[in-house]
């Protein structure tokens, strides 16, 4: 079942993540503390910057590459969660920005010296419905004053910039509602206690999720980035990226629940044989692995779309949602396997099934999903 692409970095991740194996992570969970030795050392061997070109100091690599590194972690029994973004996010400053934002900001993120994993646009009150956001940046002279509240902007204390989503036209005086929205970068070291608040909300996972008040915060008009209106567009413009990332990821989720699994139906003898040879064993553990891979199959297709700068919304949305719901099943039935000790932390399989479950929701729920396709593919009448 493993894919044949990037073996040397699927290699290279594999024996630095054996060096962070599941105490590491255990005890990170146990108290919700962030991986930031793990992060470390995934800068320093540049795992992070693979998506940069070189001319900026990264490694100039397609979004396969990504994909590899993430989906080893994953499979390791790490997670990615803590610093995936940093692989992406700067893409919107790559294909949106200046020439001097790109100068400015690219080397610093390549070599990890800036943190940029951190993107604000989700609210409470706007949910999945983005077009409704309210923090408003208005203009005054040579800077913005933002006002208004985020939720759910992952990795916010441990980032030093943050793409964030505003409205700069309210939402009644655009023709269409996806208009009149900004990106803003947000300098996270001089805002923070500047008109900047964050709290940090506690979740069933590790991932450094916290809640955004922004109070009268104070921000360059020269840190816009690309047109002032145009930012839901180049919001839209990442999400690929990102959704086939996160696909890899439970692809990764779904291969370590696998691994797991089988080798403890091959151990653990119960009625005097190992479990895995009832047939009520392996075929929930085949059944897993046909999923596994199949949506294996749809991340690399949505992929090589990407990275052939074709079209790919729709393909990485399916992949993402296979994935998703692959990684889940494996998880449901190693759990179950595992009788009782799957339960038991010590095993991680409890950690990572609840980790893997985040992405049936985050970053875009199956039914959002599902209603493009019904909408956007199929052509039937929108409900919505
Ligand atoms: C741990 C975590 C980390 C996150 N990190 C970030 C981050 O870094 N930055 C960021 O901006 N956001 C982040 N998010 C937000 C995430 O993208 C949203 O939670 C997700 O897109 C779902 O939006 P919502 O929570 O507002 O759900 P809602 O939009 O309120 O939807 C609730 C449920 O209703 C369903 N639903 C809604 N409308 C319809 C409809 N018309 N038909 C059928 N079903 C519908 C949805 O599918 C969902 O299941 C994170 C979330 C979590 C939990």
């Amino acid at each position: 079942m493993d894919h044949v692409s990037h073996p040397e970095i699927r290699e290279a991740v594999a024996r630095l993540c054996a060096r962070f194996p599941g105490e590491y992570w255990r005890g990170l969970d146990r108290d919700r503390v962030y991986p930031t030795e793990f992060v470390n050392a995934l800068t320093e061997a540049g795992f992070l910057s693979v998506l940069i070109p070189e001319e900026y100091g990264g490694s100039g690599l397609g979004l396969g590459a990504a994909t590899a590194v993430l989906e080893e972690i994953h499979r390791s029994g790490g997670n990615g969660g803590a610093c995936h973004a940093q692989i992406y996010t700067m893409g919107c400053v790559l294909r949106h920005g200046s020439a001097e934002q790109k100068a400015r900001y690219l080397p610093g993120v390549a070599s990890g010296e800036i943190r940029l994993q951190a993107f604000g646009v989700t609210e409470p009150t706007a949910g999945t419905d983005t077009t409704r956001i309210s923090t408003f940046a208005r203009r005054d002279g040579d800077r913005y004053i933002v006002n208004g509240q985020k939720i759910w902007i992952s990795r916010a204390e441990h980032s030093d910039l943050m793409v964030l989503l505003v409205r700069t036209t309210p939402r009644e005086d655009v023709k269409r509602a996806s208009d009149g929205m900004s990106v803003l970068l947000v300098d996270m070291r001089e805002a923070v206690g500047n008109g900047l608040t964050i709290r940090p909300i506690r979740t069933m996972i590790n991932h450094a999720t916290t809640e955004l008040f922004f109070d009268d915060l104070s921000v360059p008009a020269e840190n816009l980035i690309g047109e002032e209106g145009r930012g839901f567009h180049y919001i839209l413009d990442g999400m690929n990226a990102e959704r086939i990332l996160i696909a890899a990821e439970c692809i990764g989720d779904g291969k370590f629940f696998l691994d797991r699994g089988a080798a403890y139906a091959k151990d653990r003898k119960v009625f005097g044989r190992p479990i895995g040879e009832n047939q009520g064993i392996q075929f929930p553990l085949a059944r897993a692995h046909v999923q596994v891979s199949a949506a294996a199959l749809m991340v690399d297709h949505a992929t090589a779309l990407f990275e052939a700068d074709q079209p790919c919304g729709t393909e990485a949305d399916m992949a993402k949602l296979l994935a998703s719901e692959a990684s889940w099943y494996a998880a449901d039935q190693c759990l179950q396997i595992h009788g009782g000790f799957g339960f038991a932390e010590e095993y991680d399989i409890e950690r990572k099934f609840r980790e893997t479950r985040l992405y049936q929701v985050a970053p875009i729920s199956t039914n959002l999903i599902l209603s493009h396709v019904a909408t956007h593919v199929l052509g039937l009448p929108k409900s919505f």
